[in-house]
């Protein structure tokens, strides 16, 4: 079976090996492999040591958004966020539930956010500390333009929180050149292609050391977890990791590195989305993004305008065909989402569309454009 939904993705077969051993998190074989991971994640993330560090929290993406939010702003503290879909909207509400004050910038999330714009709204609101950028909101498939965005705010003296959670591996991030960013977050199951349990923050150090005491949680404080690695081995995790999980993630890298790092991820991925949306296309189907605001990680499709139209006995019919997709709505309109991130191949993209014309007859739709 192939998933083909953004995150949990499709694993190669030797990181789901990497799961069958056993670690103590404490003991002197599994320090140095979490040690490496944080080394090596922020290098990807264009960190310099000393002045950048790599930080893993237990858990899911949500998890580390909200431990990011809650070390860089205060209680009562204001940030911006672009509306981009379905992500953003989780990040006011995780902002909101922590006493934060979160503003809403409504943009049409068909498009990539106007640094203009958001540059306008940080003019207008002196009281606006942060921003915060959902790279790849993966609700819509738009990647939105973290660099310009983040200098926009740059240039008004605030700094940035970026959900890189579908974007890390895949986007470009270079965290030294962009001196806003207090976090980029991300997690182990999305383009590094590891299995979920690991949520992955890079800051700077400066900023960790003037956070501390924010957080209002000590399970949620991206401050306390630095101090904890400065004071402890560097591949001492504060509390019971996913051991199985950080070791499979070490091998996830290894192969990430051997495939050629971002650039060839970014590749592969705008190849197997090329195949798809194209593919689907061909089938008389209508993406919903235009092509030119089309990102690579996931693309919606318009739900066909047929009365047999079934989500469910879609996902059903094409499950039975290998290849399994998100079974709920996550556009204004109703479409179907699959994603093109995971270890998967443009070759598996185009059996993919092979199977979704399958599945569709399947089900009797006749009519495959949008309403
Ligand atoms: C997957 C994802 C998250 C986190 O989701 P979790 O289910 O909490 O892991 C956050 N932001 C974006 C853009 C995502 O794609």
């Amino acid at each position: 079976m192939k998933l083909l939904i953004p995150g949990p993705v499709t694993t190669h077969p030797s990181v789901r090996a990497a799961l069958a051993q056993d670690f103590a998190p404490w003991d002197n074989e599994f320090r140095p492999i979490y040690a490496a991971v944080r080394a090596r994640v922020l290098a990807i993330a264009g960190g310099v040591p000393g002045r950048h560090v790599a930080l893993a929290l237990q858990g899911c993406g949500h998890f580390i958004t909200e431990a990011a939010l809650r070390t860089f702003l205060p209680i009562g503290g204001k940030i911006l966020i672009p509306t981009t879909g379905s992500y953003s909207d989780r990040m006011i509400r995780l902002a909101t539930e922590a006493g934060r004050i979160a503003i809403p910038l409504p943009i049409d999330p068909a498009r990539p956010a106007d640094p203009g714009a958001i540059a306008a709204a940080l003019a207008a609101d002196p009281a606006i500390s942060h921003v915060g950028i959902v790279y790849s909101e993966t609700g819509s498939g738009v990647i939105h333009d973290a660099l310009a965005i983040g200098r926009a705010a740059h240039a008004a003296g605030r700094r940035t929180i970026v959900d890189a959670v579908s974007a890390f591996g895949a986007l470009p991030l270079d965290i030294s050149a962009q001196p806003e960013i207090d976090a980029a977050v991300f997690t182990s199951n999305k383009c590094i292609e590891g299995v979920p349990g690991l949520g992955f923050a890079v800051c700077p150090t400066e900023r960790l050391e003037a956070s501390a005491g924010n957080a209002g949680s000590w399970s949620f404080d991206l401050a306390d977890i630095y101090q904890h690695g400065v004071r402890s081995a560097p591949g001492t995790f504060r509390f019971t990791p996913p051991a199985q999980v950080l070791v499979a993630f070490a091998t996830a890298l290894d192969l990430f590195e051997a495939e050629g790092g971002q650039p060839a991820r970014l590749a592969r991925y705008t190849a197997n989305m090329r195949a798809l949306y194209d593919g689907v296309c061909a089938l008389g189907l209508s993406p919903c993004l235009a092509p030119e605001h089309q990102g690579p990680i996931v693309v919606n499709i318009a739900a066909p305008d047929d009365p047999a139209w079934n989500l469910q006995a879609f996902v059903d019919a094409l499950k039975a065909r290998g290849f399994l997709i998100s079974n709920f709505y996550n556009t204004v309109s109703p479409s179907f989402r699959v994603a093109c991130i995971g270890a998967i191949t443009p070759a598996d993209m185009r059996q993919a569309v092979t199977a979704i014309g399958a599945a569709l007859e399947q089900i009797g739709v006749q009519r495959r454009r949008a309403a």
